[in-house]
C-alpha cells in the first residue's frame, strides 16, 4: 500500500491504530480477491465488529453504511465477509490469534498506568510508540498469516429499496414504514413504542 493511500485512510479515521491496520489489511485482501470499489452495491461487506478497522473497510472498499452494502453483526469478532453479487463469490476473513511477545505485556502495563493517572510523559510517549509499532507490524505481516480465509455461501441480502415514510402517531415524526411498531392499533416509531412499553 502506498504511503499516501494509508495517509488518506488515517485522515478519514482520525488516527493510526492497530485496529485500523487490521481493517486496512482486510480491505486489501478483499480488493485483491473480490473486486475493486463498489459503485452500486455490487460488493457487500459483513463486519462482525464495530471497531476502528471498519472505517478502513468503508474507505477502501466503498462498502458503506449509507449505501446499505455494509452490514454490521454485533458479534465482537475480528471477522469480515466480502460478497460479490455478480457470481456470489464470498470470503470470510477471520483474524488469526497473533503471537504475544514481551511488548504486549509492556503495552498492557503502560495502559494500566495511564488509566490510573500514574504515567509520566516518558511512559506516555513509550505507550504511543508501542501502539504505533503494533499497527505497523500488522501492516507488514503477510496477509495469509494475519487472516484465516474461508470460502462461504452467504445469503445475499436484497438490494436496498426506497421505502415509504409514515408519520408516527405519537411524536409526529416521519418514519420508514418498515420501522413502525403497532401498539393498540396506533402506528408508532421505535422510541415512542419503547416509551409506551415502559409506561405499561
Ligand atoms: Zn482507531
Ligand atoms: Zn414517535
Amino acid at each position: 500500500m502506498k504511503p499516501e493511500e494509508l495517509a488518506a485512510v488515517v485522515r478519514f479515521h482520525g488516527h493510526f491504530c492497530p485496529g485500523l491496520a487490521i481493517g486496512v489489511r482486510a480491505a486489501e485482501l478483499a480488493l485483491r480477491e473480490i473486486d475493486p470499489h463498489a459503485a452500486d452495491e455490487e460488493v457487500i461487506a459483513i463486519v462482525e465488529t464495530d471497531m476502528c478497522g471498519v472505517d478502513a473497510i468503508q474507505f477502501m472498499t466503498g462498502c458503506t453504511f449509507g449505501k446499505g452494502n455494509l452490514i454490521h453483526l454485533d458479534y465482537g469478532k475480528n471477522a469480515f465477509t466480502f460478497i460479490r453479487r455478480s457470481d456470489g463469490k464470498a470470503l470470510r476473513l477471520v483474524m488469526r490469534e497473533q503471537p504475544q511477545d514481551e511488548s504486549n505485556n509492556e503495552h498492557r502495563e503502560l495502559a494500566e498506568r495511564i488509566r490510573s493517572g500514574e504515567a509520566g510523559p516518558k511512559e506516555r510517549a513509550r505507550f504511543q510508540e508501542l501502539f504505533r509499532q503494533r499497527g505497523q507490524a500488522i501492516l507488514d505481516l503477510p496477509l495469509e498469516q494475519l487472516f484465516d480465509v474461508q470460502t462461504v455461501t452467504p445469503n445475499i441480502p436484497a438490494k436496498a429499496r426506497v421505502r415509504e415514510s409514515i408519520q408516527c402517531e405519537s411524536c409526529g415524526e416521519m418514519v420508514m414504514e418498515t420501522r413502525l411498531r403497532l401498539m393498540g392499533g396506533r402506528k408508532l416509531c421505535i422510541p415512542c413504542f419503547e416509551a409506551g412499553d415502559r409506561r405499561l
